[in-house]
């Protein structure tokens, strides 16, 4: 092991990286003391269905949930990390402790970026978060969504499924940013038959006027509704870091091509900034989550004899009954090739060629296996 005896391990953050960065520990032989502080009080769960099968399921609570965790660590669930005193190697938590460690995982991954500090501003982060708007659901309100982005799409999606007249306003059109315009247009195409009204604006603001909280656009129209939410990106969980020297632009913590910011800590999940090849970036995916926090917690115990991170984005939607499964780099330019299906059908196969050996695979509707899929957008030439 790297830069002396590893004995105590110390996790900030329950989310998937962290969850995964301590069962990584345990495979790769660490059997000293881990400890996983997490400001929530649930065990780690499955963030990803909260905009899906959590707001659609009928009776079904548990798509959320995760199978029971095997690292044995101690869990401190609902304590806050508060600071870190790198040289004395000590995370203070706000109940008073500190916590000793020899190697640290920071994983306190993201929130929702909001427009307002207006209560009636809704958005979707946490377990807590969905079953507060499932219930809201339940009255079939009319619903404003703003951002048209993956979440903010599907979260339109689930508000319609429930009944909801929903209108989504988008600075320009959905998805486009994030899966280019043929992708896109197959989405929106969807979301359209299903009734969704779609508002293209610059720019929305959340504001208050005679004690109502309304949506209102760069143009000056005014969009009122009983449920406003909204869906504008994620800023990292770093001010506990403020001290450190950690924390870079962006809110983001910079790391290595093994996820380390020094020998002895390693960022992973969504505050991490890793390098890609369009530089470093923050890359806030499940996937990606999960990647960077088996090299990591490897980096953590054997330094650079452990193998660094080769990304491979992995990517998927479920909304307006499609769903889409992507490897590669998106968003892909123009056309793809049909390797099954076609256009208008139910289910189909689809690739970008980057023309470098590398591309991107899409399966829409279809069963395709991952690692398949993975093979076929490596395959695109
Ligand atoms: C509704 C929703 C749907 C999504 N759908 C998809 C999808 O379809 N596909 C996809 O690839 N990605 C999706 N994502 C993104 C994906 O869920 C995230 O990239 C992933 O969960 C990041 O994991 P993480 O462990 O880094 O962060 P998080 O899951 O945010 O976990 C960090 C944990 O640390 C806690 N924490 C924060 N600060 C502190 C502190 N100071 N002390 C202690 N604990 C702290 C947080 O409360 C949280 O529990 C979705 C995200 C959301 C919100």
């Amino acid at each position: 092991m790297s830069g002396g005896t590893v004995d105590r391990v110390v996790v900030v953050g329950n989310g998937i990286a962290g969850l995964t960065a301590a069962d990584t520990l345990r495979e790769a032989g660490f059997d000293g003391e881990l400890t996983i502080v997490g400001d929530e009080p649930h065990p780690a769960y499955s963030r990803p269905a909260l905009s899906k099968a959590l707001l659609l399921d009928g009776d079904d609570m548990t798509s959320h949930e995760l199978p029971p965790t095997g690292h044995g660590a101690k869990e401190l669930l609902g304590v806050r990390a508060t600071g870190l005193d790198l040289d004395r190697r000590l995370v203070t938590l706000d109940d008073g402790a500190a916590l000793p460690y020899d190697r640290l995982v920071l994983a306190t991954g993201s929130r929702a970026r909001r427009l307002s500090d207006l209560p009636e501003e809704t958005t979707l982060r946490g377990l807590d978060d969905a079953l507060s708007l499932r219930g809201r659901l339940a009255s079939r309100p009319s619903v404003v969504v703003v951002g048209g982005g993956p979440l903010g799409m599907e979260i339109a999606s689930g508000c319609l499924a429930a009944g909801c007249r929903v209108t989504l306003v988008s600075q320009g059109p959905p998805l486009i940013l994030q899966l280019g315009p043929y992708l896109a247009g197959v989405f929106v195409k969807a979301a359209l038959d299903r009734g969704l009204t779609i508002v293209e604006t610059e720019a929305a603001r959340f504001e208050r006027r005679a004690g109502d909280a309304r949506v209102v656009l760069d143009d000056g129209t005014v969009l009122e509704a009983e449920l406003l939410l909204s869906s504008v990106g994620d800023v990292p969980n770093t001010e506990w870091l403020a001290d450190t020297g950690l924390v870079a632009k962006g809110a983001a913590v910079p790391v290595d091509s093994r996820g380390l910011v020094r020998p002895d800590v390693a960022a992973v999940g969504d505050l991490a900034a890793f390098p890609t090849p369009h530089g470093l970036r923050r890359i806030p995916l499940w996937s990606s989550a999960i990647e960077q926090a088996k090299v990591a917690a490897r980096a953590l115990l054997h330094g650079d004899d452990a193998p660094p991170l080769r990304f491979q984005p992995y990517f998927w939607t479920e909304q307006f009954g499609l769903s889409l499964k992507a490897v590669g780099h998106l968003p892909p330019p123009g056309e793809p090739t049909y390797l099954d299906g076609g256009p208008g059908g139910g289910s189909a196969l689809m690739r970008w060629s980057y023309g470098d050996g590398t591309g991107v695979a899409v399966a829409l509707n279809h069963r395709i296996p991952i690692p398949r899929l993975r093979r076929m957008s490596q395959a695109a030439t």
